[in-house]
């Protein structure tokens, strides 16, 4: 007869109310033994920003959550186009096949709906908001000490870093780690759609509109809203950006002046967001990280602050959902030791990111190849297509990835060196 350990009891602070924080303490209040609480900057836990897709990875883990039932709106994403902005040209069309039975669709939704939904399945009580987390401690065995803003002091054996890209678990921590203005501004508004709809058919499609170093993503979200989120890349050697630049407002006439050249109704479209509305992100990426755990395990890193992206696979919500959900597993499975739990965290996850990291190095090494051969006197149409990846790599191992099985493949590993 084996004789079970008894399961630890843990107090885990989560810092962060984003996709990553949600989720986690949603994860976490599901095993047994686990003291959750989640400490947020906001006064109000509200997402800044417009639209999310959800995809076949997000919807997974989403299931394996209980939350993907309470997520209801949206608009399906069957159709992607990309577009020449200036005129008009269809340059690549994606439509994705048809579902297979019990299939979730692919959506674009509201990311208020996303957080509503998570929020629903967190326990209450858990929530501690007003609490901007301004430094952290290691006390050796007595855990991490925790100092808010508002002079307040918490203790907790594991702190979960859910505090996005700009984390300050992470510079806690990583105190070299640096991120980097990328050169993309992005302008995102959410606006009624009927009357953009009326403007051009296409419109009713999510569709990309590119100039050569501008786009315009235009995107129903459901209930009759829709989304805009332009972007535009200056050489970041030349231009820099505040890195709390964030979810700020911004003028609609700055926003307007990039997209000049583009077809009168896009620049409609623009012209219809209420001055007050648009608000603008700086885009900043860091490096891969060798490690997402501190502190002799008294820290783990879930979502962008440990994989400082800058939303590069338009899916980080998914990451951070999957993140969240193999760091529960990892603690249920070691019976909450965190010394074995969060090593296993960072096998899974690590060499995911990696490959992430990897991958973009990759294409951005083709699209400089496919610029230079393109050479300076190449035409807005030409920079345009060249811009445009037709089919490209299969990218399964992200939009498809299945967290439960990717877990269940772990824990087969596991048993297998056990016997
Ligand atoms: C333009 C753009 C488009 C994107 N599109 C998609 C998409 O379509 N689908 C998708 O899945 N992903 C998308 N992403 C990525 C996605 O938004 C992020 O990956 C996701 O929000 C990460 O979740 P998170 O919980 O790790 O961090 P965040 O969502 O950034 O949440 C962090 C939370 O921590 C809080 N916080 C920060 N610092 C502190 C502190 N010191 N103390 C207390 N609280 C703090 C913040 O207020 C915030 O609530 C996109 C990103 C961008 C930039």
């Amino acid at each position: 007869m084996t004789i079970q350990r008894p399961v630890k009891h843990l107090k885990v602070a989560i810092i962060g109310g984003g996709p990553g924080g949600l989720s986690t303490a949603i994860a976490l209040s599901q095993i047994p033994n686990v003291d959750v609480a989640l400490y947020e900057q906001a006064k109000v836990l509200r997402e800044v920003g417009a639209g999310i897709s959800i995809g076949p990875n997000t919807w997974n883990v989403l299931e394996l959550l209980g939350v993907a039932d309470s997520l209801t709106s949206g608009h399906s994403t069957a159709t992607i186009l990309n577009m020449n902005a200036k005129t008009g040209e269809e340059v690549h069309r994606m439509e994705r096949a048809g579902l297979e039975t019990g299939k979730r669709p692919n959506i674009r939704t509201q990311r208020t709906k996303l957080q509503s939904a998570l929020l629903s399945h967190v326990k209450p009580g858990t929530i501690h908001l007003s609490k901007k987390l301004l430094s952290l401690s290691d006390k050796g065995h007595d855990g991490v000490e925790l100092h808010f803003q508002d002079g307040t002091v918490a203790v907790a054996d594991l702190v979960v870093g859910a505090d996005g890209i700009r984390s300050v678990v992470r510079d806690a921590a990583w105190p070299d780690y640096e991120i980097k203005f990328t050169g993309t501004t992005i302008w995102r508004a959410l606006l009624p759609w009927e009357g953009v709809k009326k403007l051009d058919q296409r419109f009713e499609t999510t569709a990309w509109w590119h100039g050569p170093t501008t786009h315009v993503y235009l995107s129903p979200v459901g209930e009759g809203l829709g989304e805009i989120a332009a972007r535009a890349w200056h050489d970041p050697k030349i231009h820099s950006a505040s890195k709390v630049s964030w979810g700020v407002p911004v003028d609609k006439d700055h926003v307007e002046s990039h997209f000049q050249e583009y077809l009168p109704q896009i620049r409609q479209v623009l012209g219809m967001v209420t001055e007050g509305d648009w608000r603008e992100f700086a885009a900043f990426s860091g490096p891969e990280l060798s490690q997402l755990t501190a502190w002799d395990n008294k820290i783990v890193l879930v979502g962008d602050s440990s994989h400082a992206l800058s939303g590069a696979f338009g899916s980080g919500a998914g990451f951070a959902m999957e993140d969240g959900y193999t760091l529960a597993r990892a603690l249920e499975y070691f019976r909450n030791d965190v010394h074995r739990a969060l090593p296993l965290f960072d096998a899974i996850r690590l060499p995911y990111y990696s490959r992430m990291y990897e991958y973009l190095a990759g294409e951005a090494g083709k699209r400089a190849a496919k610029l230079e051969e393109l050479g300076d006197s190449a035409s807005y149409d030409d920079q345009v297509r060249a811009k445009i990846i037709k089919g490209g790599a299969d990218m399964g191992w992200i939009y498809n990835n299945d967290i439960g099985s990717v877990w269940r493949s772990a824990v087969a590993l596991l048993d297998s060196d056990r016997q």
